[in-house]
């Protein structure tokens, strides 16, 4: 069990490498860990996550009241106080704006593609919460719907929240989601991703138990009827039923015996090879002969 001061510490350090890798600025983010059964250590309002000290957290109980500490806590305590109240098996949550991944919050594209095992393996997919004006009681409720079958969720035009059994485990989350950001922005501006096939999702998804992951729900079994209904027609499930999500939406093509299936992601979408190349123009020597005479002609 971490005693106090080491949990302080942690939280220092981990304020400091969310601030050195640009997931905040100025006083955005916070960090929270359970103290024991009826406490909270948080960080507090209105400071830079990346130069705290361990004397800096205030102690709170579950209703968010503070119990010790010189500053108030953080203005997103709501939000960390719903988590821990929907999840008794989460210990520590991590809220950050990291660029690219609120980047995908900001356009409304979730990142829930079969794209990496590992991810699929650790966090499965990370939905959009709807957007909430933050600090207010609207962020736990948007929140809600999806912290009981994720780990990891970004925050419609704000930012991602991440939960763990402990400090580490809730910040690396943290990390991943915007790794996979990064990664999922590359292959987008190169204009096509190679995607994992259901039924290697469904490989991947066995091996959570081989490897004693703990991931909160399954992936879901029908990936058609419930994409649609959970992302909903709006952007990023803006528009979402009003069920709390019970498994992981995971966009993943039936493979008919491949393990990855070509997506193209420019130049109008996944129907087919040739859309790839729109802008492209084909023609004849005898046509391209023609256009240059024309051309020279108009010259003259
Ligand atoms: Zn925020």
């Amino acid at each position: 069990m971490s005693t106090e001061s080491s949990l302080r510490a942690d939280i220092v350090e981990i304020g400091r490498r969310m601030y050195a890798r640009g997931y905040t600025a100025s006083n955005d983010g916070n960090i929270s860990v359970r103290l024991d059964a009826n406490r909270l250590l948080m960080t507090p309002k209105s400071v830079c996550k990346g130069f705290m000290t361990p004397d800096m957290m205030c102690i709170t109980d579950l209703e968010g009241r503070k119990l010790q500490g010189d500053r108030d806590p953080s203005s997103e305590t709501l939000m960390h106080l719903e988590v821990y109240r929907q999840r008794p098996d989460i210990n520590a949550v991590v809220h950050a704006h990291p660029p690219t991944a609120t980047g995908f919050a900001v356009a409304g594209i979730p990142l829930d593609k079969a794209v990496l095992a590992e991810v699929l393996t650790t966090l499965g997919s990370v939905p959009i919460a709807e957007y909430a004006t933050p600090s207010t009681s609207e962020l736990p409720e948007a929140v809600r719907k999806y912290i009981k079958a994720h780990d990891g969720m970004l925050l419609a035009n704000h930012g991602a929240l991440t939960v763990g059994a402990d400090l580490f485990g809730a910040y690396y989350k943290m990390e991943t989601i915007e790794h996979f950001a990064k990664i999922s922005l590359v292959a987008r501006t190169l204009g096509r991703e190679n995607v994992l096939s259901r039924e290697e999702v469904t490989r991947l998804q066995g091996l959570r138990g081989t490897y004693g992951i703990k991931a909160p729900a399954p992936i879901c079994a029908d990936p058609g009827g419930v994409a649609e209904s959970a992302l909903g027609p709006g952007p990023g499930g803006a528009e979402a039923g009003r069920d709390d999500a019970t498994c992981q939406v995971v966009r993943a093509p039936t493979g008919g015996g491949q393990r990855l299936v070509l997506e193209l992601t420019r130049g109008g979408g996944a129907s087919g090879a040739a859309a790839g190349e729109e802008g492209e123009i084909r023609l004849t020597y005898r046509e391209l002969s023609a256009l240059i005479e024309d051309a020279i002609r108009s010259l003259r």
